[in-house]
């Protein structure tokens, strides 16, 4: 599915949201969870392409429901895996490397919100090693469409980033913003000062022009994305931790069902 020129969602994949910037040297933006390769590949030649125009494959973070499938996709068509510096550590073999973590590493749920939940939640998700061929930084611009921006948004993870096409007018926000039905809202995050950094990356982004976003989960937003923004910011994410942790109690719940049986989460929840 087209959701701007050029900007393809792929639907057929599981994990995070995918998306092909089909421009002449083609950029995808995250890969879900591991196995989606194939489906990627075949979206890739039912638009008439061949793999090998693949040139990128950007992680918005390294949250393996956004980078599982990476390392297969770069092995089936040589492209490169690019993220923020932030994202990469040094490998056993002295080579950059993705961050290894959990699908929850924006904070360890404290000692008693594990306790109320029944113990500690199990990751259904595998570390696995993915080399990052490709550092970026804030403002770097990528060669796909009319040019893919770097924007610098830490919070959610250290290196997470939203890129963002001018020219289209596109924003890609990965995790650090949730569509919910009604409104935007933030991930759930249980230590403050991250959440602190995650407010003062989003408020960078309100003097943007965006007319469309997508995000790391939930549907794309058309139109009225930078109202919707701009209000998110209006709203700072300075709860104490309980209440955080109260008014989603019940999507905390679906969150460790889910991730428990299927190895990965596609909700929202309200901050
Ligand atoms: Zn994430
Ligand atoms: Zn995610």
């Amino acid at each position: 599915m087209e959701m701007a020129p050029g900007v393809h969602r792929i639907s057929e994949v599981t994990g995070s949201n995918v998306c092909l910037l089909a421009g002449e040297q083609m950029t995808l933006i995250d890969t879900g969870i591991q196995g989606n390769g194939e489906a990627i590949v075949s979206y890739i030649k039912s638009i008439g392409r061949t793999p090998s125009d693949l040139k990128y494959i950007l992680l918005t973070h390294f949250h393996h429901d956004h980078s599982g499938s990476a390392l297969e996709l770069h092995e089936m068509t040589g492209a490169q895996i690019v993220t923020h510096k932030d994202e990469v550590e040094v490998g056993p073999d002295h080579k950059p490397m993705l961050r290894k973590g959990n699908e929850a590493d924006s904070g360890r749920a404290p000692w008693w919100v594990s306790l109320l939940m029944g113990g500690r939640r199990r990751d259904g998700l595998v570390p696995h090693t993915t080399p990052v061929h490709m550092q970026i930084d804030h403002n770097d611009v990528i060669p796909s469409l009319g040019g893919l921006k770097i924007l610098y948004t830490p919070g959610h993870t250290p290196g997470s980033i939203s890129p963002y096409l001018e020219k289209e007018k596109v924003l890609f926000l990965g995790d650090s913003v949730l569509n919910n039905v009604d409104r935007l809202s933030r991930p759930m995050m249980y230590d403050r000062k991250r959440r602190m950094q995650l407010d003062a990356s989003l408020k960078t982004l309100r003097g943007l022009e965006a007319e469309a976003a997508s995000f790391g989960h939930g549907p794309p937003l058309k139109g009225d994305v930078m109202t919707k923004v701009r209000a998110l910011t209006d709203r700072p994410y300075d709860l104490s931790t309980w209440r955080i942790v109260l008014k989603n109690w019940r999507t905390l719940r679906a969150f460790r069902a889910s991730t428990k049986r299927r190895g990965h989460w596609s909700g929202a929840q309200d901050e």
